[in-house]
């Protein structure tokens, strides 16, 4: 296997959850990390208990400014991006006849644009290399909805959508770029916070106590794909609870 060891990673949403968990054991195996996410405090502790491989910037995934300024923050700090994790996302589920427009408008622009914007950043970046990963976290709701889900699936199946065209277009450039999508299943995060409906978010809750997973779980599949040899890529993984059903 290849060795993480010295790579340019970066992560969206990193100041909890998932992204948090992925910070910490690429660290821990030699990789430097570049952190972002909105909660500045949680960057800041998280940074302290990484040491010197670690910088990070308060970054809205929504806005490709933001965006940019995480890149260039990896570019001046570390000279390059090895790999770039687009994590950040929100899942406030409610069924349609709520009208939680605000709620659909805001899961569209983390969910997908945020993805995007990773994917302008990153690529021009990663095409002057001729080398680079671009993961961006899915959802088993991509695979299949559930009600409240509408929304939410979508956007998963957007980024499912658009990561394997950037794959395909990639392999045609000859670039090198590898694109890897992980569909977690229930992960015991902070995600669940993001539900407002309540007729949802206790049933949600149940659940997630039920049988969630430790977060990092999801990093040591991450962890695995960037460990693997240059010239293959794993292109999607469902990594979820054994007891969870759909
Ligand atoms: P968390 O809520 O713990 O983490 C979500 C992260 O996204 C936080 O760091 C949050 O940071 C960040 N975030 C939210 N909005 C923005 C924004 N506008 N700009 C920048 N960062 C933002 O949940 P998870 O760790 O579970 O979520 C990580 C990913 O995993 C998401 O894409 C989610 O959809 C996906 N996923 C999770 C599952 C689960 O069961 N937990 C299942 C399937 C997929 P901050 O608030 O500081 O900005």
């Amino acid at each position: 296997m290849a060795n993480i060891e010295g790579k340019v990673v970066v992560i969206t949403g990193a100041s909890s959850g998932i992204g948090e968990a992925t910070a910490k054991l690429l660290a821990a195996n030699g990789a430097k990390v570049v952190l972002g996410a909105r909660r500045d405090d949680r960057l800041k502790e998280l940074k302290e208990s990484i040491g010197q491989n670690c910088v990070y910037a308060v970054t809205d995934v929504t806005s490709l400014e933001d965006v940019q300024a995480l890149g260039k923050l990896a570019l001046n700090t570390f000279g390059r991006i090895d790999a770039w994790m687009n994590n950040a996302g929100v899942m406030p589920q409610s069924t349609l006849d709520k009208l939680h427009t605000d709620e659909w408008n805001q899961m569209i622009d983390v969910n997908i644009k945020g993805v995007l914007n990773g994917i302008a950043t990153a690529l021009p970046q990663m095409r002057k290399q001729c080398a680079g990963h671009i993961i961006n976290i899915s959802s088993i709701a991509a695979h299949g909805i559930n009600v409240g889900g509408a929304v939410y699936s979508a956007t998963k199946a957007a980024v499912n959508m658009i990561s394997e065209t950037l794959r395909q277009e990639e392999a045609v450039a000859g670039s090198n770029i590898r694109v890897s999508i992980v569909s977690p299943g229930a992960i015991a995060t902070e995600l669940t916070q993001t539900i407002t409906d309540t007729d949802l978010k206790g049933p949600f809750e149940e659940l997630y106590d039920a049988f969630a997973i430790s977060p990092a779980r999801i990093a040591e599949t991450i962890l695995f794909a960037l460990n693997q040899p240059e010239d293959v890529t794993v292109n999607e993984f469902i990594v979820r609870p054994s007891r969870q059903q759909p």
